[in-house]
């Protein structure tokens, strides 16, 4: 996709000339009502510079879910080779955890995440569902809570050394940066969630909580899984194989991620 077809839902209005001075108005015979006043505007973060990890599900000899001709690692990496497009033509910084077709192991993906702290890691997936009812809709997913901070903090010291002037020192802003990005995360779930509701048309099937290698293993980052849609639901299949779905599906992740940087951080 090339920058200049990107939409930039972000850019400020057309300039347009100021209105030409009129004749002052005649004075009223009693004052004017004040409105009241407005709240301000609200202060956007900056964008351009923020580092996003985007994660492809699957890939080489892992092919996730198989459904009416799609692959899972296929459909997942154009949508993320997509929304790197898009990202990058608002500014921000992608790293893929796989820009082609091989397998990476999970503690790698995270890996890469945690190498990049204040970044932001979104992994992107496509559903199926095995026989029963044939569900749809999209929906996105954070670390389960059954794990406290204090044990993420933990795992977390055990793996990883941050700078700091003392190992008190370093052990307070690691701690306090495994939790502020945990707490984040259904933050940017959400933000995600609703912009590909709006813009897929998809029943919101909602933000939830699991234990997902990728969320677990992820420390420094707020961390979220998407899954786009389901494969196995034949009316979502037909669309997921076009390139206009595609489109669609990454500018609205896009637009999740960025409302979020946007607002939060
Ligand atoms: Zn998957």
């Amino acid at each position: 996709m090339r920058a200049s077809t990107v939409p930039d839902r972000y850019a400020p209005p057309a300039f347009s000339p100021a209105p030409a001075v009129a004749e002052p108005a005649p004075r009223p015979f009693c004052p004017v009502p004040t409105m009241p006043s407005e709240a301000p505007p609200p202060v956007w973060k900056p964008v351009a510079g923020r580092v996003v990890i985007l994660d492809a599900g699957h890939g080489g000899h892992d092919d996730g879910a198989a459904h009416h001709g799609l692959r899972e690692k296929d459909v997942n990496l154009d949508v993320v080779l997509r929304t790197a497009a898009w990202l990058r033509a608002q500014g921000v910084t992608v790293r893929m955890t796989r820009d082609r077709d091989v397998f990476v192991p999970l503690p790698e993906r995270s890996k890469m995440a945690n190498r990049n702290p204040n970044a932001l890691f979104v992994s992107i997936h496509s559903n199926a569902a095995a026989g029963g009812p044939n569900p749809f809709g999209v929906e996105t997913f954070v670390l389960t809570s059954s794990f406290s901070d204090e044990e993420r903090c933990r795992t977390a010291l055990s793996r990883y050394n941050v700078p700091g002037n003392s190992r008190e020192e370093s052990r307070k802003t690691l701690r306090e940066l495994t939790i502020r990005c945990r707490a984040q995360g259904p933050e940017l779930a959400t933000s995600i969630q609703r912009s590909l509701v709006r813009r897929l048309g998809e029943p919101d099937r909602g933000v939830k909580r699991a234990d997902l290698a990728v969320l677990r293993e992820t420390f420094f980052c707020p961390a979220v899984l998407v899954e786009i849609g389901f494969m196995s639901h034949p009316p979502t299949a037909r669309k997921m194989v076009t390139p206009a779905w595609r489109d669609q599906a990454a500018a609205a992740i896009g637009e999740g991620i960025v409302d979020y940087m946007r607002r939060i951080g």
